[in-house]
């Protein structure tokens, strides 16, 4: 049974949070000496001279409204990062307990557990890139606390199969971390509607991929609301400045300009399929659900030097498991397209 106070780290459970002037009085008033903020303004065009709102309450029912989960269910972060780092320390007792990493997958999974000392035990994906749920269960012990699965998985661009991940969230009594980052791009569904079914779920999105907005630093994490209470018991009390709460919220009202941009990506990303699948040097182009593409070339070293020396970077993935003579290739505009698929029919290695 999952039981998430026997989950939670002793001293998160004891701990008093940090209460702040606008955690204390929340209602309106006239004239504010609480917070021993500038009282006579801020020197830019724009008031910044009050703390934000600890909880971001505008963004999340903009936010709720858009992905259909109530506020109270949302945590925001200074990028999704922070929501991996505060799942670490709420639940993980550094040197005792341990995480399930399924690589190959985003690294930050891994820097923020040896950051906190979360010891990791690994269950790489299956050779088509799928959950090994035989060996997630090997891997299990009593001290298991976390499983990270990334959908559409970093580097290999592919959505893991539900039927698995459900699987895990109904056999393992931890906490399920799935995280979405690339899910507007995928022709699958996010499981954030499965939410009310699995107190062990976390879902991690985030505004630096299909939203643009990868410098405003802003990660979502959606769970049961008592999880969510962790989050923000734990988070510092003003970690989302006051400008990125304002320049979200006017983003997120741009839903019609980003849901253009998304049909965009996965169109040049299906002709840029078939085109790099066109070429010599390629050897497999792996089907993509994100905004960008595995490919396994013949060179990934020379080819990425070669497109360097052009003035086009892309990822070189091919020290990475399972990925040998890969390159992982974002997306770009249609111009920019052209330009890397030029350069790329120049390469005759
Ligand atoms: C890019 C990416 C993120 C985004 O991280 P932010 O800190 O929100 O910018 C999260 N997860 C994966 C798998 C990613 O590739």
């Amino acid at each position: 049974m999952f039981d998430l106070n026997s989950l939670l780290r002793d001293n998160i459970k004891r701990l008093t949070p940090y209460s702040s002037a606008r955690d204390e009085y929340k209602g309106e008033a006239s004239v504010y000496l609480d917070a021993n903020e500038n009282s006579f303004g801020s020197p830019l065009p724009v008031s910044y001279h009050r703390y934000p709102d600890p909880l971001q309450w505008k963004v999340k029912y903009r936010l709720a409204d858009i992905k259909g989960v109530p506020p109270q269910n949302i945590f925001l972060g200074n990028g999704s990062d922070e929501a991996i780092d505060i799942l670490y320390r709420a639940f993980c007792r550094p040197g005792i307990d341990n995480v399930i990493l399924c690589p190959p997958t985003y690294g930050m999974y891994e820097v923020s557990a040896n950051i906190n000392d979360a010891i990791i035990r690994k269950a790489s994906l299956t050779e088509d890139f799928q959950l090994d749920l035989e060996a997630i269960e090997a891997a299990i012990d009593e001290n298991t606390k976390m499983i990270f699965i990334c959908s559409p998985n970093n580097p290999t661009a592919n959505a893991i199969d539900k039927e698995s991940i459900e699987m895990v969230l109904n056999n393992f009594d931890g906490i399920v971390v799935v995280d979405e980052a690339y899910i507007n791009f995928s022709k699958h569904k996010s499981l954030i509607q499965e939410l009310t079914e699995y107190p062990n779920l976390v879902i991690l999105q985030t505004l630096s991929k299909a939203w643009g907005l990868a410098a405003l630093r802003m990660g979502m994490a959606f769970a049961s609301e008592d999880i969510i209470n962790i989050f923000n018991k734990i988070k510092p009390p003003y970690n989302i400045n006051q400008a990125s709460q304002e320049l979200a919220l006017e983003a997120l009202n741009n839903v019609e300009q980003v849901n253009a941009w998304i049909k965009e990506t996965v169109e040049e990303r299906n002709r840029l399929t078939g085109e790099l699948a066109k070429l010599a040097i390629v050897e497999k182009v792996y089907p993509s659900d994100a905004n960008f593409l595995l490919v396994k070339t013949t060179d990934a070293k020379g080819i990425y030097g070669s497109l360097v020396e052009k003035g086009i970077i892309v990822r070189d993935r091919s020290k990475v498991e399972l990925c040998a003579g890969c390159l992982r290739i974002t997306i770009g505009t249609p111009d920019e397209n052209v330009t890397l698929l030029q350069a790329l029919q120049n390469i005759t290695r």
